[in-house]
């Protein structure tokens, strides 16, 4: 590294560090001008354009400037300072023009992403939107295409065509995602934006909290000045007279200054009864979209993906048993398939339909469970033997049924034996002992590894998934 980089890379560490006038009176114009290798010691010369200089920093930021200089190279053990008075005279350019070494930016920037934080109280701070939600990550369906393009060509284009825009749809359909998602994306493209979000219940408590405290004013520029303003669950402001003038001020300078405005509610604009005409018929202005309840393919996309973020393999028939099952409800849905996920490694066996069917009875007791007949599955399966499973899965693997059975340890059997071993276990609840004597008089400790080791797999290994559903349903199970 040349040793003016070195310098610039060494002021622009000391820059945030103090005050940007002092900064630039007593850095201006230094430079480094060597590295002399000494006995013990590994010097950097640093030139500056006058005595008083040189005294005032070594003074006031000798210590500082040395650990920059070691955080920039760590080889360096010591620093010294020479005074070059060349470095005075304005027309020489050897030395550094601090003007341009400036954090300012940055710190512009940190301000304004404050401005998108909210306080937890006790001076925690926390991002307003969470960053789980954006729009690559909601799940497009048929029936939910509408609502999410017209909230990528908002977020492409935020005070655009589409403003203000109505988000509308039952409870856990996305609303709050796909409203956040719009929030991340403009972020995402420029940090400078201000983007506010708010549940209509925060801000009618705000409004209140602001009255009472006298505090109209600083409250109004913080809902004003604002790029987007993303305003939750609206039907909230319902009778709340004075907060929803207030609303209605704030909504109507926003949109005159073409600030995007997004809204969501659990009904259509036409449907908000108890709340001013004028306010909802400014709703229909712009967008007004419905979220519907997803359809059975899109429900199990949504499965399929909460699995793969959550990094474990479901069984796909578990995955229909609980989208058949939960119709109506998103957030119902990954609730239903987080807690079978738990059960099941907490019990530390795999996800199964009857699992999933008891964790869905637990949930909602009143509930007709459609799709598959619990009852008549188990009778089924009782009729299944030990010596069924073992002659599909040496079918299926191709290996000799005497293999299978017998004391070989080769990979090409040992797997297949230790599938089987799991599958009766699991399949037809057959005791370890049971089965370690059905496989020629193993012991029982051999089939609890046996079945340790399947379940692991099964969680990291698709492969094996596959083999032991195609195998279930050689038999019928
Ligand atoms: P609402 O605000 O309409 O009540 P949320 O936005 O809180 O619903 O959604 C509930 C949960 O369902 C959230 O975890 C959300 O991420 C998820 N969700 C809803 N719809 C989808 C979708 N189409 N794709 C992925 N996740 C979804
Ligand atoms: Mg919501």
């Amino acid at each position: 590294m040349l040793n003016k980089e070195l310098w610039v890379q060494v002021l622009t560490r000391i820059e945030p560090t103090i005050m940007r006038a002092h900064f630039v009176t007593w850095f201006q114009n230094t430079i480094a001008t060597e590295i002399k290798d000494e006995v013990g010691a590994r010097v950097l010369v640093i030139a500056v354009p006058t005595e008083f200089a040189k005294d005032w920093i070594v003074r006031k930021y000798g210590i500082k400037v040395l650990q920059a200089v070691q955080e920039v190279d760590s080889s360096i053990t010591n620093i010294e300072f020479v005074v070059d008075s060349k470095l005075a005279d304005k027309s020489d350019v050897s030395g550094v023009d601090v003007s341009k070494i400036t954090s300012e930016p940055e710190k512009k920037a940190r301000k304004v992403r404050g401005k998108n934080e909210i306080d937890l109280g006790n001076g925690v701070r926390s991002k307003m939107l969470n960053s789980r939600y954006t729009l690559d990550t909601f799940v497009v369906g048929k029936e939910n295409r509408l609502p999410h393009a017209a909230a990528q060509a908002v977020a492409n284009m935020p005070g655009g065509i589409y403003n203000p825009m109505y988000i509308y749809g039952g409870v856990g359909l996305g609303k709050t995602h796909i409203l956040q998602s719009i929030g991340n994306a403009i972020l995402k493209d420029d940090e400078s934006k201000v983007v506010r979000y708010v549940t209509a219940e925060r801000f009618v408590s705000e409004v209140v909290d602001a009255i009472k405290n006298r505090e109209m004013p600083k409250f109004k520029s913080h809902y004003r000045d604002v790029d987007v303003l993303l305003i939750d669950d609206i039907q909230f402001f319902a009778k709340k007279d004075s907060s929803q003038q207030e609303f209605f001020h704030t909504f109507n300078e926003l949109y005159d200054a073409n600030k995007q405005i997004v809204l969501t509610s659990d009904r259509p604009p036409s449907e908000l009864d108890d709340l001013d005409k004028r306010l909802t018929s400014r709703f229909c202005m712009g967008m007004v979209t419905e979220l519907l309840p997803p359809e059975f393919e899109t429900r199990i996309a949504i499965l399929q993906n909460k699995c793969m973020e959550a990094n474990v393999i479901v069984d796909p028939e578990v995955l229909e048993f609980i989208a058949a099952n939960v119709t109506t409800n998103v957030r119902e849905l990954e609730g239903v398939l987080r807690q079978v996920i738990l059960e099941a490694e907490l019990e530390n066996r795999v996800p199964t339909i009857q699992s999933a069917a008891d964790v869905f009875k637990k949930l909602y007791r009143a509930k007709e469970i459609i799709g598959y007949d619990i009852e008549r599955l188990k009778m089924d399966r009782s009729k299944i033997t030990s010596k069924e499973v073992m002659e599909a899965v040496a079918l299926y693997y191709r290996v000799p049924l005497t293999d299978l059975l017998g004391e070989a340890r080769k990979k090409e059997i040992l797997l297949p034996r230790q599938v089987c071993m799991y599958i009766i276990r699991h399949e037809l609840d057959e005791s370890f002992e049971k089965i370690g004597e059905d496989f020629g008089g193993k012991m029982h400790t051999t089939v609890i590894n046996a079945c340790n080791k399947v379940l692991k797999a099964l969680k990291k290994d698709s492969r094996i998934v596959r083999d032991i559903n195609a195998i279930k349903k050689e038999i019928g199970l």
